[in-house]
């Protein structure tokens, strides 16, 4: 469980999460294929990602949950508002944080498969 928690954390920071050393992303939205330090492969095969679309629905999901409870707490805002507020802030939430969220799942596929290096890459 820790080494779990420990490579996506490691992810999060997008950092290859197999070396803690490598970027994940070489620009903003482009995602490197290797790693540059150890050479593991990032995307081994064609919808490894889906379970990053897992993650960030589920952590979208809890921070969302824990904004609207302490909102209630603190504000009276309509049913509406909350709708309004929530819905864009969980739209920038996502688009936002999608890398760090990618590399969470990274880390996790990791721990659960383990990246690999490519076969004729020495
Ligand atoms: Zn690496």
């Amino acid at each position: 469980m820790w080494e779990m928690v420990k490579a996506a954390w490691v992810g999060l920071r997008l950092r290859c999460p197999a070396c803690g050393r490598g970027r994940i992303y070489r620009g903003l939205t482009t995602m490197n294929e290797e790693c540059s330090h150890c050479g593991v492969v990032f995307e081994r095969e064609e919808g490894d990602f889906l379970g990053a679309v897992v993650v960030a629905y589920s952590i979208t999901s809890v921070v969302v949950a824990i904004g609207v409870y302490a909102l209630i707490m603190l504000a009276d805002l309509s049913a509406m508002t909350h709708v309004l507020i929530w819905s864009i802030f969980a739209t920038v939430f996502l688009v936002t944080t999608y890398r760090n969220m990618k590399g969470i799942w990274l880390g996790i596929l990791h721990v659960m498969m383990g990246l690999k290096r490519r076969e004729n890459s020495q």
